[in-house]
């Protein structure tokens, strides 16, 4: 390993291999002492009788029967300083059976992925990464939705970030102001009434969030909902 020594050396002690040893060691009970008897989530763990669960309801304009989507978790360590919640298997339900086939396969490789263990994270960007060629549509407040399948993974992101598994960008307090302060100056300049959604309806899709809140002012394209900005 090389570093870098940017200040000067005003005076220096060799460690011996004793005193590594010993931090090393040190390092490892630790290790031990953590690990001990502690769950983590993998393969063969084996189902509890009872898991507690939570459906989202998902209504699209591509079909008129809404989507039920369940993600049970299981609690580990239950009872300790070191209980977690994990995201356990997801059942997708619908009065609608055109997409049956496909949704079954998804939920089953989902829940194998969860039960595997490590990050359950990475899987709402691949889902909400997918673009239906038949276009997309916008949800409430402006959200465009590439696809069904970004859809439940924006389900999926919920759900971990109700859980406090996945961390939520959380805007900065001046920014917030700021974007404010820039809504109501296009709302005076505009004259517009805001539309009930909270963007204004000249608004157009931001390419960072995808909701419709984009404005044009002195010169800049700024975002009202995340504060993506671009002059040109
Ligand atoms: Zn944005």
């Amino acid at each position: 390993m090389t570093q870098k020594i940017t200040k000067k050396i005003v005076g220096y002690k060799v460690v011996s291999k004793e005193e590594q040893d010993a931090r090393i060691d040190a390092q490892n009970e630790q290790f031990v002492e953590i690990g001990q008897d502690l769950e983590e989530m993998h393969e063969a763990l084996k189902r509890p009788e009872v898991l507690f669960g939570t459906t989202y309801k998902i209504k699209t304009p591509q079909s008129e029967h809404a989507l039920y989507i369940t993600i049970n978790d299981m609690v580990l360590n239950a009872g300790t300083e070191f209980e977690e919640r994990h995201p356990y298997e997801i059942f997708i339900n619908s009065k609608n059976m055109e997409h049956f086939q496909w949704v079954l396969a998804l939920t089953r490789l989902i829940s194998a992925v969860w039960r595997k263990g490590g990050d359950p994270c990475f899987l709402v960007d691949e889902l909400k990464g997918v673009f239906d060629p038949k276009g997309g549509y916008f949800k409430k407040g402006g959200v465009y939705m590439p696809s069904l399948v970004a859809e439940i993974g924006c389900a999926i992101e919920s759900h971990l970030k109700r859980m406090g598994i996945m961390k939520g960008h959380e805007m900065e307090h001046h920014q917030k102001a700021f974007l404010d302060m820039k809504r109501q100056e296009f709302a005076a300049k505009h004259q517009t009434v805001e539309a009930a959604e909270g963007f204004p309806e000249q608004a157009s899709l931001c390419v960072k969030c995808n909701v419709k809140a984009a404005i044009m002012m002195d010169g800049c394209i700024t975002c009202l909902n995340c504060g993506e900005s671009k002059c040109g």
